[in-house]
């Protein structure tokens, strides 16, 4: 069995070691690090969002409707800066019914030209971890990200490459609510952080990526009321990755718990 997990694991770092060869754009700006300035991190706890109406629809078809518009409301929110240079709000990909929530930073270059989540280099990889290690689609989960438009350090040139910058904790806080509202929405059993920055605003800790990573903790916000944690496991962002491959064995461990996880019976 050791010895099959052994060799499972050397296919999948072979297999994504062939994928970074094969692509070519510079890193986005996730895992990044957060300026001085920005620090700390953890946003003031935000002012819920109104709660869904009652409705005798079937709950599926209100979740939907219901998601719809909170997309349709970020699309057009002007909470934050933020808001005033982005091509595109990038709300979130997957499916409502997702047993697990990826959540990144913010969106970059790529996203804010697409208007969805993790679709440059980063996403393919993401993609890839998804498929090799979950047998998963991104169509099978949900992916998010904290803050729903591209933070850039020179708001006026949105059409730059190396704009990136990470968001502060005013736009974190503009735009937390929103994130919340998706997750008690889709209710997932557990959420997984990508990189320092989403881990240290969902579990509103202040230590890095490489410490906390590789072990559950309880979602700190009580979305569904007291005893019905979301289970929250941190680990790299793909970025990370793809910056530094040495950081790809302990991403596959953390993926072999969130399999073992899933595959739990409910
Ligand atoms: S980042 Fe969030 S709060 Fe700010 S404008 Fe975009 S959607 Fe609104």
């Amino acid at each position: 069995m050791k010895r099959a997990l052994g060799a499972a694991a050397r296919d999948v770092a072979a297999y994504i070691r062939t994928l970074d060869e094969n692509l070519s754009e510079p890193p986005l700006n996730a895992g990044a690090a957060v300026p001085a300035a920005a620090a700390p991190l953890q946003a003031p706890s935000p002012a819920p969002l109104p709660a869904p109406a009652a409705s005798a629809a079937p709950a599926a078809a209100v979740a939907a409707e219901d998601i719809a518009l909170l997309a349709e409301k970020v699309k057009n929110c002007r909470r934050c800066g933020l808001g005033i240079a982005r091509l595109n709000a990038v709300f979130g990909v997957g499916t409502y019914k997702a047993r697990v929530v990826f959540v990144g930073e913010g969106p970059g270059f790529q996203e804010d030209h697409e208007g969805e989540p993790f679709v440059g280099r980063s996403g393919q990889l993401l993609d890839k971890i998804l498929e090799t290690v979950l047998g998963l689609k991104r169509s099978d989960v949900y992916i998010a990200n904290i803050v729903k438009c591209h933070p850039m350090k020179s708001p006026e040139t949105p059409e730059a490459h190396g704009n990136d910058r990470p968001p502060t904790p005013e736009e974190i806080s503009a735009c937390r609510p929103y994130l919340d509202e998706q997750l008690r929405f889709i209710k997932p059993a557990c959420i997984v952080t990508l990189g320092s920055v989403a881990t240290k605003v969902l579990l509103g800790i202040d230590k890095g990526i490489s410490t906390v990573r590789g072990h559950w903790y309880d979602y700190p916000v009580e979305l569904f009321g007291p005893g019905h944690p979301i289970k929250v496991l941190p680990t790299y962002h793909p970025a990370a990755l793809l910056r530094n491959p040495n950081l790809k064995r302990d991403t596959w461990e953390d993926m072999k718990m969130l399999k073992e996880f899933l595959e739990k019976p409910v």
